[in-house]
């Protein structure tokens, strides 16, 4: 069986929890690495720039295009995200594993440019645990919270596209099972 490098892209519907089951991961253990991904979107209390994102302005981000530095990007909710190429190719380079977490739209451009990329997704545990999560946070008015419902139901469809799912019923445990995908470079596809 040959051992290749793999680059993992982590992705799913709003709200499911990709962005806590990856900080999770990378409290455990930091040594996974995570491409920074560069946005347009202004930072969040907290938020660092070269640590959560790059935050630039959009003529920075239309020069990232033209000049080809972004491996792929999407437009999320009024903002433009993508992810930076040349620390992830310098990684897969070096044989290291790479995680991307990204949103659907990006995952079908990677399937796209690197076919041995493996697409994981990320499902809710149920579409009304998706539907709590997504009206939970409780301070849209409920056409915004209609749209989002209607988006997911669109995002859930796509599980058949990935290569594998995880279902997020506990961070711990999807946070673990995602690094044993990342670790596992034999380009096989069962989860664990
Ligand atoms: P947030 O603004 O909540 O940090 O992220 C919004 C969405 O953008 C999430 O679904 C996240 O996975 C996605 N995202 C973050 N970075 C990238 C990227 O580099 N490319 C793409 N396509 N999506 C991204």
């Amino acid at each position: 069986m040959t051992h290749r490098p793999r680059l993992t892209v982590l992705s799913g519907p709003s709200g499911v929890g990709k962005s806590t089951v990856v900080a999770h991961m990378r409290k455990e253990h930091p040594e996974a690495w995570l491409s920074v991904s560069a946005t347009t979107r202004k930072p969040r209390p907290g938020e660092q720039h070269g640590v959560h994102y790059y935050f630039v302005e959009h003529d920075e981000f239309d020069k990232l295009i033209a000049n080809g530095e972004l491996l792929e990007w999407a437009e999320f909710a009024g903002n433009r995200y993508g992810t930076p190429r040349a620390a992830v190719m310098e990684r897969l380079e070096r044989g290291e594993p790479v995680l991307l977490e990204i949103d659907l739209q990006g995952a079908r451009l990677v399937r796209q440019s690197m076919p041995d990329a493996r697409l994981v997704f990320l499902a809710p545990p149920s579409w009304e645990e998706l539907v709590r999560r997504l009206t939970g946070r409780g301070t849209e008015p409920p056409e915004v919270i209609e749209r989002r419902l209607e988006a997911a139901k669109v995002e859930l469809a796509a599980e058949p596209e990935f290569d594998v799912t995880l279902v997020n019923t506990s961070v711990q445990k999807v946070a673990h099972e995602l690094l044993a995908l990342m670790l596992d470079c034999s380009g096989e596809d069962s989860p664990s």
